[in-house]
């Protein structure tokens, strides 16, 4: 297994605009936008526009520019989903829970007694655009 950066995986190509997204927020070095398998309402997940694999190969200026995004978004999407917490989750590499090879950090508005749904579920995308522009509503 390769450990260097595929400019073909999927997130990249979203970055160039080469397969659609639902966006939510960007700024000049992050872009943040819905997962097609929600596993919460809300989950999305917030890239840097520049190339890494995970948080192991992303320099602190990478990891800075996401954790300012992060925060932003999660703060909106608590708030748009009324929710009574937020679920951060972040994997590298196979082994560590990792499909797609661009950093991402995936945001789950939580509330109180429900859990997080299983992976690989595609989601309704109406509901998904809808939840796209609950957390845009919410923004500063
Ligand atoms: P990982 O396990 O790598 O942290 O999660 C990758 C995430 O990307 C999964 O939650 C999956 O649902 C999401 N995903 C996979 N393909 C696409 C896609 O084409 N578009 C979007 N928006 N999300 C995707």
């Amino acid at each position: 297994m390769s450990d260097s950066y595929d400019d073909q995986n999927i997130f990249a190509k979203i970055l160039r605009g080469e397969i659609p997204s639902f966006k939510v927020y960007e700024d000049d070095e992050t872009y943040c936008f819905m997962d097609i398998m929600p596993r919460t309402e809300g989950h999305c997940l917030v890239i840097p526009k520049t190339p890494c694999r995970n948080m192991l190969d992303a320099t602190p200026e990478q990891l800075a520019a996401c954790m300012r995004t992060v925060n932003i978004v999660a703060n909106a999407a608590k708030t748009a989903f009324d929710a009574d917490g937020v679920t951060l989750f972040q994997f590298n590499e196979a082994a560590g829970g990792q499909e797609v090879f661009h950093l991402h950090f995936h945001i789950h508005p939580r509330h109180e007694g429900i859990t997080i749904r299983p992976p690989g579920t595609m989601g309704d995308m109406d509901v998904i655009k809808a939840n796209a522009d609950r957390i845009i509503a919410a923004l500063p």
